[in-house]
């Protein structure tokens, strides 16, 4: 830093740099993995804002960041904790600028994606939180009159490093891009054609992640007073998300099923007993925005350090079997799910009537990394018990205490 001074030159006038006082700990930087030792605010380039402004602008985004020109090596995301910056330098900025600003808006949007998603950006997530912010970033491009088609936006986006290309499987960040970039076009389509979603050619080219049991799960079927007490699918939601967040599994994924919706918790690993490791051995991270095949795919692909045992809890509350084919979503439903990117309940399915018929249950998934092969398999030989699952990870204390 003192090679530079305190004295920056933008555009013709002297800029004193300031020191910023930002806790850097929860962040994505777009092309390098690390900041600089400390912070100075200098020079701004007032393109970016402008950019920022209409990414959000086209993506429905309240900007809740503030964005701030920093001694940073790219651009970043920072969520301190009392604020969120998107940081970035103005001498990448401008080069970027020079040499196509498209690039730029790439960078831009995937940092917008990680505060529209509301990301903790702690590492824990790393893969997930990467992963759905290149599709929020996929969904920008689509409606940015810069980008006039998908695989020449992917092109692009391939010019600029990625600091965390070396997470994703070959050719797997342009699935992402791509999954967002067809959201956003099949709800431009949709729209303009109100059956559009009504056929299953059309649904099946969408990215809705509709829920549908592979493998082995074991299932429980909670007592019905459990769910007595909501009168909608939200309140099942809300009863579900604060047994969930008193447990710490406070980042899990959205699917739809018939009349209801199911709920995926990242796997943890847990001993022998059932009981969740502490701290970061607890978690393993996988992908955003795929179906349940994929995440079982993902695991299976996964090598671990050193053998042992995990879980996977999906918490489905429905009038109906959960389906194991594929089965049809109506259009209205649909809809939604594109908006929502399965990140949260959506609104509409949440408006839903919990009926007598509707019942929630969980379906328990055991993995096994063995030393031998090192590799996250699904386990069917039931290991633990199903209730000792449900009382070791304390879900069967956490969802009786709500009983009425
Ligand atoms: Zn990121």
């Amino acid at each position: 830093m003192l090679l530079f001074g305190f004295y920056f030159f933008c555009t013709g006038a002297s800029v004193v740099a300031q020191s910023l006082d930002i806790d850097l700990f929860h962040h994505c930087l777009y092309s390098v993995e690390n900041f600089n030792d400390r912070l100075y605010s200098f020079g701004e380039e007032p393109r970016v804002k402008a950019m920022v402004a209409e990414i959000c602008a086209v993506t429905g985004v309240e900007q809740d960041f503030e964005v701030v020109s920093a001694t940073v090596p790219t651009v970043g995301a920072v969520r301190d904790s009392t604020k969120n910056y998107l940081l970035y330098s103005p001498l990448y900025a401008q080069r970027l600028l020079d040499e196509n600003p498209r690039l730029l808006y790439v960078a831009l949007a995937h940092e917008v994606g990680h505060f529209a998603r509301n990301h903790r950006l702690d590492g824990k997530f790393r893969l997930k939180e990467e992963t759905a912010a290149d599709e929020f970033m996929g969904r920008a491009l689509f409606h940015l009159p810069a980008f006039t088609s998908l695989p020449f936006s992917l092109e692009l986006m391939g010019l600029e490093s990625f600091a965390y290309d070396s997470l994703y499987a070959p050719r797997k960040r342009a699935e992402f891009v791509s999954a967002g970039w067809l959201a956003e076009e099949g709800l431009v389509r949709s729209n303009a054609n109100l059956g559009y979603l009504d056929s299953k050619e059309n649904q099946d080219a969408l990215p809705i992640p509709a829920f549908k049991l592979h493998g082995c799960p074991r299932p429980f079927h909670f007592p019905q007073e459990v769910i007595a007490s909501c009168e909608t699918l939200a309140d099942v939601d809300e009863l579900l998300q604060v047994a969930l967040q008193q447990l710490g599994y406070d980042r899990h994924g959205y699917f739809h099923v018939p009349n209801g919706f199911a709920i995926l918790t990242p796997i943890e690993q847990i001993n022998a007993d059932g009981q969740a490791l502490k701290g970061e051995d607890r978690w393993e991270d996988y992908p955003a925005g795929t179906d349940y095949q994929g995440i079982l795919d993902y695991l299976s692909k996964l090598l671990r350090p050193r053998e042992g045992y995990f879980r996977l809890f999906v918490f489905v509350v429905s009038d109906q079997n959960v389906p194991r084919e594929s089965e049809k979503m109506d259009s209205g439903k649909a809809k939604d799910w594109l908006r929502s990117g399965g990140d949260r309940l959506p609104v509409q399915i949440g408006k839903d009537t919990v009926s007598s018929q509707h019942k929630a249950s969980v379906f328990i998934y055991e993995f096994t990394a063995s030393k031998a092969v090192q590799r996250i398999r699904e386990y069917c030989e039931n290991r633990l018990p199903v209730i000792d699952h449900l009382t070791k990870s304390g879900l069967e204390q956490a969802l009786s205490r709500r009983k009425r």
